[in-house]
């Protein structure tokens, strides 16, 4: 059970302007309980920043699917030196891995909307949930603009698909400009594919650059039609 109800959060987010406010709230409360998950986008890049100049005990952990591009890596290795600190990696089981790859092909992400569901939740979802499992809150880079799914998202949220723990979303009202404008400005390290036509960041085989005007989620699972593009870290599939 959380420590927190929505009731006392709404409170909480009417006081909080900025996303510093935001974070400075979190490890009052729930540090070391606190962790910022990370794919190493852009928003990333800014909370990460933010973070290290509130509290240099940060604590910061990011999956490792197997499936990374090389950039991400490098951009792993550039914030662990710029920072001085380690980042938690998360490994899916690796007898979860091999009965799949060798059920359904190394690529089977590829065949359908429920292979691709499948990998995402083994190399995703099973290693967020064990190491959230050990959390009271766990910091995002979620913007509302991102995604329809989060256009009522708040500053600090009851994560009803993790046990109630605080689901703390600092830039949830920034726009794509205002993060890229401090990003620029504070010199944050960042996944070079980002300049590369890439807006959003996945695994090698799953993401691409997106065409100008192209939705700005485009470029993740390209191959789908119908799917609303979440890997279920953030959306319950099962409602
Ligand atoms: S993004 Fe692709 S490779 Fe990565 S876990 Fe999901 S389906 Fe698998």
């Amino acid at each position: 059970m959380g420590k927190f109800t929505q009731d006392e959060l709404n409170e909480i987010n009417n006081t909080l302007n900025t996303p510093e406010e935001c974070l400075q709230w979190a490890f009052d409360n729930l540090h070391p309980k606190l962790a910022k998950a990370s794919s190493f986008g852009a928003e990333d890049a800014v909370i990460i920043d933010m973070m290290f100049k509130i509290n240099s005990e940060s604590r910061l952990f990011t999956l490792d699917t197997g499936r990374l591009p090389q950039e991400t890596y490098n951009t792993m290795d550039e914030i662990r030196k710029r920072y001085n600190t380690k980042i938690e990696i998360l490994f899916p089981e690796a007898k979860e891995v091999e009965e799949m790859v060798n059920a359904k092909g190394i690529n089977l992400f590829y065949d359908s909307v429920e292979n691709r569901e499948l990998c995402c939740a083994i190399r995703k979802v099973h290693p967020m949930n064990k190491m959230l499992k050990t959390l009271d809150g766990w910091i995002t880079g979620l913007r509302k603009d991102q995604n329809q799914n989060r256009s009522d998202a708040k500053m600090l949220e009851v994560d009803e698909l993790h046990d109630q723990i605080v689901k703390v979303n600092p830039l949830i009202n920034w726009t794509y400009e205002q993060t890229w404008e401090y990003v620029k400005k504070n010199n944050c390290p960042y996944n070079k594919l980002l300049d590369e036509g890439y807006p959003s960041i996945g695994c090698e085989p799953c993401t691409r650059p997106i065409k100008i005007g192209e939705d700005i989620r485009a470029g993740r699972w390209w191959w789908e039609n119908n799917s609303d593009k979440e890997c279920g870290l953030h959306v319950d599939h099962n409602k």
